[in-house]
């Protein structure tokens, strides 16, 4: 391995990737050094499940707020037809 490549100065770079590396959006290459820093590192292992936290929460609540969402439509629609219509 490359020990120096992977010390503070990965921090940067690992940040930087972290949200497409939760994502799965990165390559092989990438995705084993931001796992294995975030082994290492304790300030990244930490932003990583924080991240990882946040998504789930969101991943979750884009589940239930379908309803919610519904809600906030049709008060938009009925906002917009106020706008609509032509007054006095
Ligand atoms: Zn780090």
């Amino acid at each position: 391995m490359f020990p120096s490549m992977l010390s503070r100065s990965g921090c940067l770079r690992v940040t930087r990737v972290l949200q497409s590396y939760l994502d799965g959006e990165v390559d092989d290459t990438t995705s084993a050094i931001v796992a294995q820093h975030l082994e290492e590192c304790r300030r990244c292992g930490l932003e990583a499940s924080t991240y990882r936290t946040i998504k789930a929460a969101i991943t979750q609540a884009g589940h239930d707020a379908a309803p919610v969402d519904q809600d906030a439509v049709a008060r938009l629609r009925s906002f917009a037809h106020h706008l609509a219509e032509p007054r006095g």
